[in-house]
């Protein structure tokens, strides 16, 4: 049975207030097998201007320490760039001065400079929810990452399920781009603690990807708070829990093979 959790922020995240020495003992605690610590990096010019640039030598420095001690689980360094495809050469060329075990590629932004991961204040009508799904697609056609991550998060403050079938053809080619470039699905669990009470991406969309040979996956609590670590994983689905396996990759990614049930 996998205990995992590969998406969490700490001290070197601007919204985090999780302490990474406390997460570590909590994981422990829990008898998680891996946890992957993904600070934010996010380089657009309205992030930087909000929040500055954290220190990559701070940061990878600080998560060295902690595996120095040798904790018994696995603990990942690794580094969750927002839009990725927007700035990718000098992202680029940052992150490749770090030695990062896995890195997540996520669409924050739509290009009126909306934030689509937090509360929305415009209407998310198709046009916008499509070219939230071209920017995905973009980020897996045009970056090296291992995993994309919160397909869908544009969501995260909906009640109910918006019909999303008219972005199908997207979806499908962003799923069809990640299984040649081997890119491992992220399911999500954060939308527990908004208001929309489902895994991201959807149960269709998931078996769409499988059905299409995907079966590179990663866990992720996208936890923020102490108390957000790992609460909504019964959203994840046991035919993944109960038959993964962690790939020999780096990044650790959990492979699944696609005619588990
Ligand atoms: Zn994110
Ligand atoms: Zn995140």
């Amino acid at each position: 049975m996998i205990k995992a959790d590969f998406h969490l922020h700490t001290e070197d995240s601007y919204d985090s207030r999780i302490i990474a020495t406390e997460l570590l003992a909590q994981a422990i605690r829990e008898e998680y097998q891996l946890i992957a610590i993904t600070e934010h990096l996010d380089l657009l010019p309205q992030e930087l201007g909000a929040w500055g640039l954290p220190s990559l030598t701070r940061y990878t420095r600080r998560i060295n320490e902690l595996k120095a001690t040798n904790p018994p689980l696995e603990l990942l360094l690794g580094i969750e760039i927002g839009d990725y495809h927007c700035h990718r050469d000098f992202a680029k060329r940052l992150v490749d001065q770090y030695d990062f075990e896995i890195i997540l590629g996520s669409v924050h932004f739509l290009g009126d400079h909306t934030n689509v991961a937090i509360p929305i204040h415009r209407k998310m009508d198709n046009a916008a929810v499509q070219e939230y799904y071209l920017s995905n697609l973009a980020l897996v056609e045009q970056c090296d990452i291992d995993v994309l991550a919160h397909l869908g998060v544009y969501k995260r403050f909906y009640s109910a399920r918006p019909d999303e079938s008219f972005a199908g053809a997207i979806i499908k080619d962003i799923f069809e781009v990640m299984i040649e470039r081997e890119i491992a699905l992220e399911l999500n669990f954060s939308c527990i603690r908004k208001t929309y009470q489902r895994l991201i991406p959807e149960p269709e969309q998931i078996e769409l990807y499988r059905s299409l040979g995907g079966s590179l996956f990663t866990i992720a609590s996208d936890a923020h708070f102490m108390d957000h670590f790992g609460d909504g994983a019964h959203l994840l689905p046991g035919w993944l829990l109960e038959n993964a396996v962690f790939s020999e990759r780096k990044s650790r990614v959990l492979c699944c093979p696609p005619e588990a049930k």
